[in-house]
């Protein structure tokens, strides 16, 4: 089959010819259709500090996938064949404490498709059945193919009630966009995205966005004045891990305000602490999905609303078939693009 690898440490990726992959007594395997690119896949090519200490090549790249199932192992009864479904990459040790107790998103051990086990990018991947998320056969398979990072964005922006909150997202990558829609989707009142991007903030603009602040030229503080607003936004979704998009945030929060953060920082860096305390901001971390909540939750409001299906489909902007995929990693590297997809079908 193909498969889009990383073969040795050190930069770059190469299509290659390998065997398909084993399915056990456990596992589904799936033809890949559909991939989305990430930033992961992106560290992953360049072979930046973080993919050096975290990636033990051979790895075929890849987590975000839509597909249609092949085979099923003996021991799986509720995946059928020919079933088209996404994935849940994080792959859960079962056997820790959160495991035990239900609380798989917070596993101790998890393993990352694509990171720590062979991905999605190639002809077929496996995984354990209780990784599968089976989708209705109607779903458009590129929407089918950004279920991961819509779960991000699901995820993060349904931590608090929404109705009727002043809503602040930093960073407009497909992530902040998607939150951008299901804010919307989700009853609040004014939604403002901030980016360093035009193109982007266009992009979140369009899933419903009220205001669009690009910060190098405003600030959030402009956008409370454009809207009458006095006291602050009631929630933040900080969406760009960039740590001056987390200043202006605390700067522009209610007192009582509640923020999750999903963007991850390239290294530490400085908080006012006074204000968080002072101002009795919650703070709360963000990683994956839950399981299996965040899938529901997505799947419903992309079941019943077509203004969401429709403002999630806009972030996917880029198409490229799976051997142009150096096109496709430099198009996602140039953040002219929202969610760019490789075609595996
Ligand atoms: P992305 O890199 O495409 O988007 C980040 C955006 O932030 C970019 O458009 C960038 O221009 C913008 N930005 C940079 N500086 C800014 C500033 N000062 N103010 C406002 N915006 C600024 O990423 P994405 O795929 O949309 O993911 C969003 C973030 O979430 C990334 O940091 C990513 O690493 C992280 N992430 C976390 C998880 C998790 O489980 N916690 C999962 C996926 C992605
Ligand atoms: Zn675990």
């Amino acid at each position: 089959m193909r498969a889009l690898t990383k073969l040795a440490a050190g930069p770059g990726l190469e299509l290659v010819d390998r065997p398909e992959p084993d399915c056990g007594p456990a596992d589904v395997k799936i033809r890949v259709l559909r991939t989305g690119l990430c930033g992961t896949d992106l560290h992953l090519q360049e072979w930046d500090d973080w993919a050096a200490s975290t990636v033990r090549p051979p790895l075929v790249l890849g987590h975000e996938f839509y597909g249609e199932v092949v085979q099923v192992g003996g021991d799986v009864t509720d995946v059928a064949l020919g079933a088209r479904v996404s994935g849940e990459g994080h792959v859960v040790c079962g056997g820790c404490r959160n495991c035990r107790a239900g609380r798989r998103h917070l596993c101790v051990r998890p393993q990352g498709l694509g990171v720590n086990r062979d991905g999605a990018f190639a002809d077929y991947v496996v995984l354990p059945a209780g990784n599968v998320w089976v989708q209705p056969p109607e779903l458009d398979p590129d929407l089918g193919a950004v279920f991961d990072p819509l779960g991000n964005a699901t995820h993060t922006a349904l931590q608090w009630p929404l109705v009727g909150e002043d809503v602040v997202i930093t960073g407009a990558g497909p992530i902040g966009v998607m939150a951008a829609a299901i804010a919307r989707h989700a009853g609040a009142r004014y939604v403002v995205v901030s980016d360093t991007s035009a193109y982007r903030l266009r992009l979140a603009a369009a899933a419903g966005a009220d205001v669009t602040i690009d910060v190098t030229k405003r600030s959030l503080a402009d956008a409370q004045r454009h809207l009458g607003m006095r006291e602050g936004f009631d929630i933040g979704m900080e969406m760009s891990g960039a740590p001056a998009a987390v200043t202006d945030m605390l700067d522009n929060m209610n007192h009582g305000g509640r923020v999750a953060l999903l963007g991850l920082p390239h290294q530490p860096y400085t908080l006012d602490w006074g204000k968080v305390i002072t101002h009795m901001i919650t703070l709360k971390g963000i990683y994956g999905r839950e399981m299996y909540d965040t899938w529901y939750a997505m799947s419903q409001m992309v079941a019943t609303s077509h203004v969401f299906r429709a403002a999630v489909s806009s972030v996917i902007t880029h198409r490229f078939a799976a051997e142009e995929w150096a096109r496709a990693f430099d198009t996602a590297r140039s953040g002219e693009c929202g969610k760019v997809l490789l075609d595996w079908s």
